[in-house]
């Protein structure tokens, strides 16, 4: 199967987002912004992967379901743990906290099945959170509590 490549899609999002909308009309690119569920899936997968990206620097391991993926429905795109400061192994674990991140664009919407499963996650003793950009992301591994949604 070939996919027919437009101009867009040979251009990183990011890099469009800056482009004066002049320079868009010209090279016929469309607003990021305003190009709908497609452009929108695709930000929210390069924000996902500059998040795994990072826990992947640091060591921490996580897991990435495919979109595809039925077997949890709702379930957050990044899930890990990430120990306490200062905490030693112990004889069977070492203390951490439990991490259950949903990446979403600016604009996107979680859905009721997310809210639901999330508020169950939490309800367990996850810390959850909504994270709409990579700073954001960076904020909540630091400890940031005022970083990212609650839901
Ligand atoms: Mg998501």
């Amino acid at each position: 199967m070939t996919a027919r490549l437009t101009r867009a899609d040979l251009l990183a999002p990011r890099l469009a987002a800056r482009m004066t909308e002049a320079d868009r009309r010209a090279l016929d690119i469309p607003d990021p912004a305003k190009a709908g569920g497609r452009a929108d899936a695709r930000r929210e997968s390069e924000l996902q992967r500059d998040c795994e990206r990072e826990l992947t620097r640091r060591g921490i391991e996580f897991l990435h379901l495919s979109p595809r993926s039925r077997e949890k429905t709702g379930w957050p795109d990044l899930t890990f743990a990430i120990p306490e400061p200062g905490s030693e192994f112990g004889p069977v674990w070492r203390l951490g906290t439990p991490m259950a991140i949903e990446v979403k664009t600016a604009t996107g919407k979680l859905s009721p099945v997310q809210v639901s499963r999330l508020r169950a996650m939490q309800h367990n003793g996850w810390y959850v959170r909504v994270v709409r950009d990579f700073d954001e992301f960076r904020r909540v591994l630091a400890g940031d509590t005022a970083a990212g949604e609650r839901v």
